[in-house]
């Protein structure tokens, strides 16, 4: 078990008072919960890495606790709750994820890319004391799309009959990936990227000049935590175009070119698997903005650095062509999930993708 502290997000956002930014509909559902006293005993918050799956769970978690709210809902960030919620030491708010079972299990050496059945008994057990400090006792579970099966039927117990005061949080990057006994149990809160103005008005809101933030969120592809990431480290700002750039060099390569770096790839993804997705999801960030040129809707770019470049190259394809390049890699991002060989799932991919007109 851990104890999470927050990721700094500086500012309440507008309209309902929670410091997350953008994901509306996933804050009306939960803050309507705490309201009305309609809260599930599961949730399973969905999406990609850096959309604010986290952030979003603290806030529910924080209007969950707060002892004395300012009004229903929301949380007053200033009492004995809210601040021991920042800072990651609330008694009734416990985590397990692949972070704490490495801590727990540094001393027996072993693997840690999977949750195991010994996590789930652990955060099991923990269900059954009472909270201490409020009405709920809450776990949150990072990372579940790592779950072991055996750990995902262990943990259907505890679904299926918890102690009226607990509330379980999963969070996991594709919900798809966990059993359906398991989603079934749960409700399910799926978050998409947000829109690049979200990203520069949350990044202006937290410090961030405009046009620093512009800058960013140009790269950060509707990942609110991967723009707070570059904000606060210019050196993954640096990083994160290289990436993009080398996913439009991807896309613009020959024939060739395109399979020897599917190849690269595919073989390194035993050792470089959270690397190789990052690399995908950008590359699928590129192909919808390709899509997003050809119907003349530059506002809505995730990159906009590179659309001169991107605009150039897919002059000649037509609409069904980009459609299935973006289709590809989506494809690929699910037989990676699904455990199909990594290079035939990645060279599979470039072969969809329509020819650059003069690289053959
Ligand atoms: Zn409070």
């Amino acid at each position: 078990m851990s104890r999470h502290v927050l990721t700094p997000i500086p500012v309440r956002a507008p309209s309902h008072g929670w410091p997350v930014w953008g994901h509306i509909s996933a804050i009306e559902t939960l803050q309507d919960a705490v309201v009305h006293d309609r809260v599930r005993h599961a949730y399973l918050i969905g999406g990609p890495p850096g959309t604010g799956k986290r952030t979003l769970a603290n806030a529910f978690i924080t209007a969950l606790c707060c002892q004395t709210p300012p009004s229903p809902g929301l949380a007053c960030g200033a009492c004995l709750s809210c601040r021991k919620i920042a800072r990651g030491v609330h008694p009734d708010v416990q985590t397990f994820g692949l972070a704490s079972q490495a801590a727990a299990s540094e001393k027996a050496g072993t693997k840690n890319t999977t949750l195991t059945i010994e996590t789930v008994r652990e955060l099991s057990s923990g269900t059954a004391f009472h909270p201490t400090e409020g009405p709920w006792k809450i776990i949150v579970i990072e990372d579940a799309e790592a779950l072991q099966e055996i750990a995902q039927e262990a943990l259907l117990k505890t679904l299926e009959e918890p102690p009226r005061f607990v509330v379980i949080l999963m969070l996991c990057n594709d919900p798809e990936l966990l059993l359906p006994t398991i989603r079934s149990r749960c409700q399910t809160i799926e978050l998409r990227r947000v829109s690049r103005s979200i990203v520069v008005e949350a990044l202006i809101a937290s410090g961030v000049t405009p046009q620093r933030a512009e800058e960013i969120a140009s790269v950060a592809g509707g990942l609110p935590g991967l723009a707070y990431q570059i904000a606060a480290n210019p050196k993954v700002l640096a990083r994160q175009q290289e990436t993009v750039d080398r996913a439009l060099a991807w896309i613009g390569g020959s024939g060739y070119d395109r399979l020897v770096t599917a190849v690269r790839l595919g073989d390194t993804f035993a050792k470089k698997r959270p690397d190789v997705f990052v690399e995908l999801e950008t590359l699928l960030g590129v192909w919808r903005d390709a899509l997003l040129l050809h119907a003349a809707q530059h506002p809505h770019l995730t990159y906009r650095g590179i659309a001169e470049r991107l605009h150039a190259l897919a002059a000649g394809w037509t609409l069904c062509d980009l459609q299935r390049g973006l289709c590809s890699v989506q494809q690929c991002l699910v037989d990676l999930e699904a455990n199909v060989r990594p290079r035939l799932a990645l060279e599979a991919m470039v072969l969809q993708w329509p020819m650059t007109p003069s690289r053959h």
